[in-house]
């Protein structure tokens, strides 16, 4: 019998991962029956230790890049964006209002307060945010610097005061943007995403009213108008992105270009740390991009979400979030079953095992010790006995005794052999993966070339701390926990889930079957890094190589890829990140889209010269219902 793919979830969370997968015929990790390493998929609210990225196997995926804090953290962002402005200039990262991180920029704070001061112009407001909470958690708004009072670091940033809104109600998006690798950056966005709306009429009189200025759900659903039936709004605090689109239709706007435009805020936040972040192939990440669109219909990044709620509180949630989560596990590629990890199991038993066919049949890779039988092989009525004798025997009750044996032996027996890389590099390399000191290079290939702590450049005498940091477990969970605004524990705990009464009228996206899919090919390894099967049944897909370089999918569901998304972003991002050409390209496609009714024939000469260059690359235009060609965009004008 074929081994089912298992996921492993944090705390017991998010229930709708659990829900999509066993849905999809998953099976759940149990630690009572299954090994530590014994499972495909371990999704946390939360960072994962270095450790965790250390000894990840080949089959085995995070739900987290290592390293995203640059961009979910306020502060973070607030830096990076101001060093991203102050290199690639205020007129490309423009998208983000003025934000100072307190204490530190204080008298920075004070000179831009005066030169805004009402005597001078229009009053000015500003929004005061701690930098590691989430879900508007004490946050304040204020006009007078009186007002401004803090006891822990935060941002201020300068409030947008004259936002977009419906019926009089404030409203932010809530954008899912899958990064599916930094290196080469490829990333996803979903057609679908949220709307959250105020729960009261916006007013610039009553800056204290947080059910007038914030958008956040944690707070309007406490708010005394949450179920009350609002103009145009609805009930409850949310629409569908699909809903929002009907809006835009009716207000006649450029809504390529607001669209592009968002695009560009994701793609140049990624750029920031892209750049830093170590290379993981066997890593992806959901991020909840939250963008506020003012009365000019430009869009603002407001903050980027690690962990973006996956909590059902309303139809709304329930129609964009469950197929959101389906189209995550489809971009992840997985194949029907996992034959690499069983084969793996299997051949643990075997003396002299190779723990790939792809291994040449002379390399010493060392046997498996031997440890619980995995559920799958415990299932299958046909399997032989495991061949153990030569094994060290790892059978104890005492679950101390157990931790240590597995973390000395399983890790040091397998992973260090088997870093989680594109398969052929591991063939090329087979040799040197039992050189002495495998734990580095193991540490290299995971972090890849462009890693700033790759082992290589840090010398353990030298920088011991550098070094200590590399191995040291709690240093990222500490730096890294971040907007994570999953609301799933408390929110579960509150029994909020259960809020599904509350109708906001939205218009439903359709629903899809998420039923299981038969394991059609059987044994069939999983093809982590090619992104190519899977999606050929679901997707319609372009799998072509351009120039001999590998394209993504363009589509995976309602994943939109986003970028690459032509021919000099495609190869900008393929070795070293060119960022100057990739903002480049950007400014070129906004800018065409914002030309879209001028210049007509000049445009028609540029679009000649762009086909010749780009020839069978082409890319969606996110956003749009039934997203065009970007080529076509063009094409209309
Ligand atoms: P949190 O992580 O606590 O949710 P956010 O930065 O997302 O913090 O801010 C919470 C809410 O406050 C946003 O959803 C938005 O409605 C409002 N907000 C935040 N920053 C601004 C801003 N600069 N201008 C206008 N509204 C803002």
């Amino acid at each position: 019998m074929a081994a089912s793919l298992v996921f492993r979830l944090h705390d017991k969370g998010p229930k709708l991962v659990r829900e999509v997968l066993l849905e999809r015929g998953w099976e759940e990790y149990d630690e009572e029956e299954r090994e530590d390493e014994d499972w495909n998929l371990y999704w946390r609210g939360s960072a994962f230790r270095n450790a965790q990225y250390h000894n990840l196997l080949p089959w085995q995926r995070l739900n987290h890049h290592p390293k995203t804090a640059g961009i979910t953290r306020k502060d973070c962002l607030a830096r990076n964006l101001r060093r991203m402005r102050a290199t690639f200039g205020s007129a490309l990262y423009d998208f983000s209002p003025v934000a100072f991180i307190l204490p530190n920029d204080y008298t920075r704070f004070l000179s831009e307060y005066d030169k805004l001061r009402p005597s001078r112009g229009p009053p000015a407001y500003w929004i005061c945010k701690p930098v590691d909470l989430s879900r508007g958690r004490g946050i304040f708004l204020f006009e007078d610097l009186k007002d401004l009072v803090y006891d822990c670091p935060v941002i201020v940033q300068r409030y947008i005061s004259d936002p977009l809104l419906i019926s009089g109600y404030k409203f932010d998006l809530r954008i899912y943007v899958c990064v599916k690798s930094f290196h080469p950056l490829t990333v996803y966005i979903h057609q679908e995403g949220l709307v959250r709306f105020a729960t009261e009429k916006y007013d610039l009189a009553s800056l204290r009213n947080f059910y007038a200025h914030l958008t956040n759900t944690s707070i309007n659903k406490l708010g005394p108008f949450y179920r009350t039936e609002k103009e145009r709004v609805g009930r409850g605090c949310k629409w569908t992105m699909s809903k929002f689109r009907h809006f835009l239709h009716s207000q006649d706007v450029n809504q390529n270009l607001l669209w592009q435009r968002i695009n560009n805020i994701v793609t140049l936040s990624l750029l920031t740390i892209a750049p830093s972040v170590p290379s993981c192939p066997n890593c992806l990440e959901l991020f909840g991009f939250d963008v506020l669109v003012d009365v000019r219909f430009k869009p603002w990044l407001l903050e980027v979400n690690y962990s973006p709620a996956l909590t059902l509180d309303c139809p709304a949630d329930v129609a964009v979030k469950k197929r959101l989560i389906g189209d995550l596990v489809d971009l992840m590629n997985y194949t029907l079953v996992d034959g690499l990890r069983e084969k793996a199991y299997q051949r643990r038993g075997c003396e002299k095992s190779r723990f790939h066919a792809n291994l040449p049949a002379n390399s010493s890779i060392p046997v498996f010790p031997k440890f619980k039988k995995p559920k799958f092989l415990k299932q299958s009525s046909g399997t032989q006995p495991l061949q153990t004798q030569a094994l060290p025997v790892l059978k104890t009750n005492h679950r101390f005794e157990k931790r240590q044996h597995k973390q000395s032996s399983v890790v040091a027996y397998t992973q260090r052999f088997l870093p989680p890389v594109d398969l052929n590099k591991r063939q090329a390399t087979g040799d040197r993966i039992i050189a002495k000191n495998q734990r580095d290079k193991t540490l290299n290939w995971i972090l890849g070339p462009h890693s700033r702590t790759n082992v290589t450049t840090v010398n353990r005498q030298a920088c011991p701390a550098l070094a200590a940091r590399l191995t040291d477990n709690r240093s990222l969970l500490k730096s890294e926990v971040t907007n994570c605004d999953d609301t799933e524990t408390e929110a579960e705990a509150d029994g909020l889930s259960a809020e599904t009464d509350v109708s906001s009228s939205v218009l439903d996206t359709p629903q899809r079957g998420h039923g299981l899919r038969c394991p059609a090919v059987p044994w069939k390894l999983p093809d982590i890094h090619s992104g190519r099967h899977e999606q050929e049944r679901i997707h319609f897909e372009e799998n072509t190589t351009h120039n001999r370089q590998h394209v993504p999918p363009l589509r995976v569901g309602d994943f939109i890829r986003t970028f690459p998304f032509n021919t000099a972003t495609l190869r900008a991002a393929q070795q070293e990140l060119d960022i100057k050409v990739i903002t480049r390209e950007l400014q070129k496609l906004t800018g065409r889209l914002a030309k879209a009714d001028k210049k007509r024939r000049t445009e028609k000469e540029e679009e000649k010269k762009d086909e010749d260059e780009e020839e069978d690359f082409d890319s969606l235009l996110w956003g749009p219902k039934d997203p065009p060609l970007i080529s076509q965009c063009l094409k209309r004008q």
